[in-house]
């Protein structure tokens, strides 16, 4: 298939959007004038915060699907409704993501699974359920939410590091087998940003090293981050713009590390 420009109006499909990253990056992709399916967790008045939110920030339209992303059926389910309701997926990003942290001695077996299928496996169904009509239209934009953990590793996350690895060989391969369907397929790979999944590590990791929480921030997290300052999430919706744009169509099968240089040590 040649490659053909994007449509008219994008559709993007953000998974695990209704916090964080994945909710800044649908109001960066509905700013640009994206048609936005959210996807997440969350209480009804989150996710209708969350609507409201992508809705004001511009989106002409925003459809919310509570898919669990353990659940391949469900996960089918909405691409299924993404591809009745709007003709398919243009933008995927995929997201969603839990952390746990302990030793690998101490690691729940479950957690393993759970990290495993919300943080990799995810994507695989997602991508397998889109990328079919992406390739079809001739223009398509996949954008993994990997971490600079899928770079390099540190201690007491031993699920998180190994999907996060595992979400960049993802990247590669899809990134070769469409590339010429005008289809991109990308990693950004943030370091630390205060969203809830990082809040909610700061008493694991003080407990795990025996350490306060302050002390958590200071010497666990901003230490590998030479700016010693959080990634935000406008920087991360800016950089998914970019991809999404013409200019971004020769960035394939890329890892982009967006961590202040952590790295680059
Ligand atoms: P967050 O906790 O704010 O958001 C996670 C999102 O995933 C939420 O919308 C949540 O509802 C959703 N989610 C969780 N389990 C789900 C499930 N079973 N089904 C569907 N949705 C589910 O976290 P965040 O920090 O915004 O993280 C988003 C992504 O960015 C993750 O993949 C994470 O690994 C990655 N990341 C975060 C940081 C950071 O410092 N915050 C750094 C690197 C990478």
């Amino acid at each position: 298939m040649s490659q053909s420009t994007a449509p008219a109006v994008r559709t993007a499909l953000i998974t695990g959007s209704t916090s964080g990253i994945g909710l800044g990056i649908a109001c960066a992709l509905a700013a640009d004038g994206c048609r936005i399916i959210l996807n997440g967790l969350g209480s009804a008045d989150q996710i209708a915060d969350a609507v409201e939110a992508v809705r004001a920030a511009g989106a002409p339209d925003v459809v919310f699907h509570g898919a669990d992303m353990t659940a391949p059926d469900q996960i089918a389910d909405m691409m299924a409704m993404a591809a009745g309701s709007f003709g398919g997926v243009d933008i995927l990003v995929n997201n969603a993501g839990i952390q746990h942290v302990a030793r690998i001695e101490e690691f729940d077996p479950v957690m393993w699974d759970k990290i495993i299928a919300i943080n990799l496996s995810s994507a695989f169904h997602t991508i397998r359920g889109a990328i079919g009509g992406m390739a079809a239209r001739g223009w398509g934009r996949i954008i993994n939410i990997a971490s600079a953990h899928a770079l390099v590793a540190s201690p007491f996350k031993s699920a998180y590091v190994a999907a996060k690895h595992g979400i960049a060989g993802l990247t590669k391969t899809v990134a070769l087998e469409h590339a010429m369907d005008g289809v991109t397929c990308n990693a950004i790979c943030p370091g630390y940003g205060l969203t809830p999944l990082v809040q909610a590590q700061i008493p694991d990791q003080a407990r795990a090293r025996g350490i306060t929480e302050e002390a958590v921030v200071r010497d666990v997290l901003l230490a590998a981050q030479p700016t010693k300052r959080f990634v935000t999430t406008e920087q991360l919706g800016a950089l998914a713009v970019f991809l999404s744009s013409e200019a971004g169509a020769s960035i394939n099968g890329a890892l982009l590390p967006v961590d202040g240089g952590w790295t680059a040590q």
